[in-house]
């Protein structure tokens, strides 16, 4: 979104060592750390983050290994993914289509449970596609977590005091004709209905879930496509995304979202809980 102050340290790691020296210094010199994916829905405050932000979009993210015969890949968590689903269509190994337009990280979209569906009612998640996962907890030690030590809802999982390395997905072979033919067909949805060139931050809110509509639709209905604050503005497209016009900060899109929740309580008596997360804890 392009919003949000600076942080008084960043890296990005790309081996494991380099990681845990992060995480050692960081320790030593008493600092917070935060981890970050690609950033795609994440807010920081505009006072900055004063301690380590540590992305994780260049770890190892060309590491992607393949067990045919069982339908399995081992992923980076920090592998696009974009890159991911290229590799599962190129492998004829069917499941991932859904995530090929998310910005992110396979780390990222595992914290979020990160999901897309063009069929109302139907949810795909990343989560129902993990078997286990690597990772570190948050003072550097090494931990393996299993399909039974997972918990993942609705943009939500119990992965996010960790620090995510790699994740085990069990997928199912198709032809790669029919996995291109499912990308196409979530791709050219998303052209028609979310397709917005300025910096955004995707779903500002999650949906409230059947039977209420959806947060988009709560917003268009309660008149609040195209209300601006400062240099934060709701989307004419689409109105669960808020676009920066230029110029935003992060209290802009604080006082935009604060402005929404109130107008469509007072509509619908729903309240709209946010998906993207706001970083302002120093
Ligand atoms: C245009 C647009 C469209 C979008 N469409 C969708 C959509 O259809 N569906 C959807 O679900 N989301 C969507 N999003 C939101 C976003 O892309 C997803 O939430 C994505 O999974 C975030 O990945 P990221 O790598 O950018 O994570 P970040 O935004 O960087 O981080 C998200 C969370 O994960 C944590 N995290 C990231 N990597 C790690 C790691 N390796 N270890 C531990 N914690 C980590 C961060 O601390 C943070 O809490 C969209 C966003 C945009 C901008």
């Amino acid at each position: 979104m392009r919003v949000g102050g600076p942080a008084a340290y960043f890296a990005e790691p790309v081996t494991e060592e380099q990681l845990s020296k992060l995480l050692e210094w960081s320790q030593q010199g008493g600092l917070s750390h935060f981890i970050l994916g690609n950033g795609s829905n994440v807010i920081f405050d505009d006072q900055g983050f004063q301690g380590l932000v540590i992305s994780m979009r260049r770890f190892q993210n060309d590491l992607i290994k393949v067990d045919l015969d069982a339908s399995r890949i081992t992923v980076s968590a920090g592998v696009s993914l974009a890159r991911l689903v290229r590799f599962c269509q190129e492998s004829g190994l069917a499941g991932a289509e859904f995530l090929a337009q998310i910005p992110g990280t396979v780390g990222g979209a595992l914290v979020m449970n990160a999901g897309f569906s063009r069929h109302s009612g139907q949810r795909n998640e990343i989560g129902d596609l993990v078997e286990e996962v690597r990772a570190l907890k948050a003072t550097g030690q090494p931990v393996h977590l299993s399909r039974s030590d997972l918990s993942f809802s609705y943009r939500h999982s119990n992965l996010s005091t960790y620090i995510l390395l790699e994740a085990t997905l069990t997928l199912w072979r198709r032809s790669k004709d029919q996995i291109q033919q499912e990308m196409t067909a979530n791709l050219n949805f998303r052209k028609t209905n979310q397709d917005v060139h300025e910096p955004n931050a995707g779903s500002i809110f999650k949906n409230p879930g059947p039977p209420q509509p959806s947060a988009g639709a709560l917003i268009d209905q309660a008149g609040l496509k195209g209300k601006r604050i400062g240099g934060i503005q709701i989307s004419e497209k689409h109105a669960n995304y808020f676009v920066n016009k230029g110029g935003a900060t992060c209290a802009d899109v604080v006082a935009l979202i604060k402005e929404v929740q109130k107008t469509v309580f007072h509509a619908t008596g729903i309240t709209l809980e946010p998906e993207v997360r706001i970083i302002s804890k120093n």
